[in-house]
Order: structure tokens, then C-alpha cells, then sequence
């Protein structure tokens, strides 16, 4: 599921601590400018980036807002510190590690019953 942040009505993350989040005060520092506006020049787009990750390093959501953005991966902005695509990653080895850890689960009852 792709979802652009600005979309969002983010019930979830208001509900649990966001009240004093930056990126609700500010969106376009975490969201980038309105793509329609046209692109935004790199060198820009990773100044404004820091900055955001900065802000995010010091909210006390970063843990909500990061479980969030896994399940709802976001396809572009800053979200607890990381872009769209680290997001991606961080989803995609939780998501291995789940399953290797499921593997072995079975693996294991399995030989357990075997015994
Ligand atoms: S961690 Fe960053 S993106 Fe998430 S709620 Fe806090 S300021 Fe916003």
C-alpha cells in the first residue's frame, strides 16, 4: 500500500503523542513541496531532508510513527527519521526476519514432535 503522508489524516499517530510533533506545524519540511509545483532540486531536497531528521530524532513519536510508516509506506516524505525508501528496507527485513524466525519456529516443533 502506497499513501502520500500529506493524504493522511494520521488519526493514529495524533492519538498517540504527536500533539507537539513538528511536522504538524510545518508538513512541507517533512512532506517536500507539493509535487505538482515541480521538481525539487536535489541539493535542496536533502538540505530540507536533514532538517527534518533532525526534528524527528527528537520526537517523542519516532517509535509510534515509525511502526506507522511501516505499515502504511508512505511513498515519499521524512517519517521518524527515515525517507520513503529506507522505510521500504527497514519493512522488507522485518518482514524476512519474521518469516526466517517463523522457519525456525516450525523447524523446531516439528523436531520437537519428532523426539
Ligand atoms: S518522528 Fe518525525 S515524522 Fe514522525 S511524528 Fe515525529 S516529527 Fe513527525
Amino acid at each position: 500500500m502506497n499513501v502520500q503522508p500529506s493524504s493522511l489524516p494520521l488519526p493514529d499517530l495524533r492519538d498517540e503523542c504527536l500533539e507537539d510533533a513538528e511536522c504538524l506545524f510545518d508538513p512541507e519540511l517533512h512532506n517536500g513541496p507539493d509535487p505538482a509545483a515541480g521538481d525539487e532540486h536535489p541539493d535542496v531536497r536533502t538540505a530540507r531532508e536533514d532538517i527534518a531528521k533532525d526534528i524527528c530524532a527528537t520526537c517523542p513519536a519516532q517509535v509510534a510513527c515509525l511502526e506507522y510508516a511501516i505499515r502504511v509506506r508512505p511513498v515519499r516524505g521524512i517519517w521518524a527519521g527515515l525517507t520513503a525508501d529506507e522505510i521500504a528496507q527497514v519493512a522488507m527485513s522485518r518482514t524476512e526476519r519474521e518469516s526466517t524466525e517463523r522457519e525456525s519456529t516450525n523447524t523446531n516443533e516439528f523436531y520437537a514432535g519428532a523426539a
